[in-house]
């Protein structure tokens, strides 16, 4: 196959370019477009030749998109508007504008591009953006398929479940059939059930649960319900996950004490860490605002595997203030470091970021970000014959 010449809008800190190289497609982004000048900063790090347009994409003309002969989009635009923070507004909300304008632009195009690859957040399906778009590909003549996935089904520890949407022109000149169109979960596994539900822990189980299988030595000892650990549980178990320890720096390293759970975070939240040891098989999704916000935005690491979990937390609200922190001080909690998050979303050992870039942007960029794996699958998929 010839090189495509592939536009990647929304460039962030690049996921889609990583997934594009490791797919071994043979595809060359000819421009990649962000208004973040952080982002812009680390993409600029990894990939200097590449053309990096700092720029809004609805201040791009249409004679500027055509100059760049582009044979595939790989897009990610904004997810605020389709999250339940960002108030599910959907097309009414300002920051689906640009999304808008490509899709406006899309038929006005000399040439329509072969391929197309979006991927968003959980909410996008139902949003009248996804319905908008789809109406645009079927009028322009594409078929096209729908997904959800997250890491998981890809054999790594993470929960981050997105929609994706597959693009390709038909042969045939218009795509009629909706009836085939309909959403497909790659896998059998759906995660909608999966994700923890921090926000609204409901009240602590402790010792009425019916005992499952595998259970019999579990103590239910934080703001999580019987479901909640039978889950995690299941995760822990399945073998075609990888184990947490393959995404890790090496241990020995000084600096991770930098990354320690700080003392006032143990005492107002222990119990709604989310923490993870080195052998689980699971982890949270990991949000922009890891690092800095507690609930729900991605797992913690116990590092001191001597000391039992479940005694630290059993009878914690006995304790004083200071005995409560020595207590959990004693599993040394610690967050992911920026590379090992970037390692469980698929980032290759190449990719790295200017030193000058704080941590907290670190971890907020990857929130932003996707999972190279999952994508690459997906890209394969994409030329695949369907
Ligand atoms: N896929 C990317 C992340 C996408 S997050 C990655 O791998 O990192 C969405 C990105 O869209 C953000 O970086 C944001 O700066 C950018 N963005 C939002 N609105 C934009 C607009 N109107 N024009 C250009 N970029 C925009």
């Amino acid at each position: 196959m010839e090189t495509l010449r592939v536009l990647e809008l929304y460039s962030g800190i690049g996921g889609m370019q990583y997934a594009l190289k490791q797919s071994g497609i043979s595809g060359q982004v000819v421009a990649a477009i962000d208004i973040n000048t952080t982002a812009n900063q680390v993409y600029r790090h990894n990939f200097p030749d590449t053309p990096l347009w700092n720029r809004t994409i609805e201040g791009i003309s249409l004679d500027e998109f055509k100059n760049l002969q582009f044979d595939m989009i790989l897009m990610s635009p904004p997810c605020q508007p389709f999250t339940r923070l960002g108030r599910q507004r959907g097309i009414a909300d300002p920051r689906t504008k640009s999304f808008l304008y490509i899709l406006n632009l899309l038929p006005r195009l000399s040439q329509l591009p072969r391929f197309i690859l979006l991927e968003n957040v959980k909410g996008f399906e139902s949003s009248s953006a996804r319905q908008y778009f789809v109406q645009i590909l079927m009028e322009c003549g594409y078929i096209f398929q729908e997904v959800m996935v997250s890491p998981t089904s890809v054999g790594i520890p993470n929960s981050r479940l997105r929609y994706f949407l597959m693009a390709k022109i038909s042969t045939e000149s218009i795509c009629s059939n909706s009836k085939d169109l309909q959403m497909s979960p790659l896998t059998a596994e759906t995660e909608s059930s999966v994700e923890p539900s921090l926000s609204s822990p409901q009240k602590p189980v402790t010792s009425s649960l019916e005992k499952e299988e595998g259970m019999e030595d579990c103590v239910l000892y934080k703001l999580e319900t019987a479901n909640d650990a039978q889950r995690k549980l299941n995760q822990n178990r399945n073998l075609s996950i990888r184990q947490i320890q393959d995404f890790l720096e090496p241990q020995e390293n000084d600096d991770m004490d930098q990354y320690l759970v700080p003392s006032d975070v143990l005492l107002r939240y222990a119990l709604i860490l989310d923490i993870v040891k080195p052998i689980c098989r699971r982890s949270i999704c990991f949000t922009k605002g890891y690092g800095r916000y507690v609930e729900g935005t991605g797992s913690v690491l116990q590092c001191y595997l001597e000391t039992e979990i479940e005694s630290v937390f059993k009878n914690l609200d006995q304790f004083s203030e200071e005995e409560k922190l020595q207590q959990l001080q004693g599993l040394k909690l610690r967050y992911f470091t920026p590379r090992e998050v970037a390692n469980i979303m698929g980032f290759p050992k190449s990719f790295s970021f200017p030193d000058q870039i704080p941590t907290r942007q670190r971890y907020k960029l990857l929130g932003n970000s996707l999972n190279v794996v999952v994508v690459t699958k997906l890209l394969h998929q994409l030329l695949s014959k369907w």
